[in-house]
């Protein structure tokens, strides 16, 4: 079940609220126009909503799943509607051209000279599948895949292995949902990693990567805790890492879900900023 804000907007404080994950119906699986998601960002009072539509797979990759990413053909549509809704809503709400690429190690240089091609705002970047099967579909899928690699343990590891290839090939500014492999219950305890994440939040850091605080982990994941979960999120805050805050909306009722708990807990562990981004190059605004 969603759980969705109805009566309360996110204006009523100096937090500076910006919503940079969020999809559209460009993408096959969401619902909802931009123009209507960009109507409900302002319904809340948000300042910045950024538009992470799935980046096209590489030439020769084949969707494992149909339907998740925007097709190469539409993708130029959805950069022209974002820009044009840029222009319409310019003075009333900051829109953010951006895009959610999958890391697929045998694609990123193509992957990389395909996004430069585009004028985004921001490149957000996923581990969403493995071994050409995608890890977030279905507890179904998920069991064959850990059936197949032999074990829960192997698929976390593998799954780290990508995040790490991910973080080196800084091909992204943002990693999004860290831990996305815990969606389904098939988790071993965070703490059992804790030396692998240490190293990964190490190498962000290193790297000027910034992390995604993804608000739909607590409706989407098992622990009802968003991506990445507490035990990292506070690894990350004594790493003093840059970060973002995601809903991975793809309704425009699930915009900016979560936001003001998730605010407060941010700023219990000490944060006091989130990153913006404009042309790749990022500013701090109060969290
Ligand atoms: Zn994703
Ligand atoms: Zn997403």
């Amino acid at each position: 079940m969603n759980r969705v804000q109805t009566n309360s907007d996110l204006k009523d404080n100096s937090s500076y609220f910006a919503d940079y994950h969020v999809h559209t119906a460009y993408c096959g699986h969401a619902k909802g126009t931009a123009g209507e998601m960009v109507h409900r960002a302002l319904q809340l009072g948000l300042m910045e909503i950024g538009f992470t539509g799935h980046f096209p797979y590489p030439n020769g990759f084949t969707d494992p799943v149909a339907n998740c990413v925007i097709p190469q053909k539409k993708f130029p549509h959805y950069i022209t509607e974002i820009l044009r809704l840029q222009e319409e809503f310019k003075g009333k709400i900051i829109i953010r051209l951006a895009a959610e690429i999958d890391y697929l190690p045998e694609y990123v240089e193509q992957t990389r000279k395909m996004v430069q091609t585009y004028p985004l705002d921001y490149i957000t970047g996923s581990v969403h599948i493995m071994e050409n099967k995608q890890i977030d579909y279905s507890e179904e899928l998920l069991s064959q895949h850990i059936e197949q690699l032999g074990g829960v343990h192997r698929l976390w590891d593998n799954y780290w292995q990508h995040i790490e290839g991910l973080i080196s090939s800084e091909i992204c500014d943002i990693v999004a949902h860290f831990d996305l492999l815990k969606k389904f219950n098939v988790s071993k305890p965070v703490k059992d990693d804790t030396e692998r994440i240490d190293h990964l939040l190490n190498l962000m850091k290193d790297r000027n990567c910034v992390l995604e605080i993804n608000t739909g982990g607590i409706d989407r994941s098992y622990n009802h805790e968003p991506y990445p979960s507490l035990y990292i999120i506070r690894m990350a805050s004594e790493k003093k890492l840059d970060i973002i805050l995601g809903s991975d909306a793809h309704r425009p009722e699930e915009i900016g879900r979560h936001f003001k708990p998730t605010r407060e807990m941010l700023r219990s562990l000490g944060w006091r900023y989130i990153i913006v981004f404009q042309n790749r190059e990022r500013r701090y605004q109060p969290l």
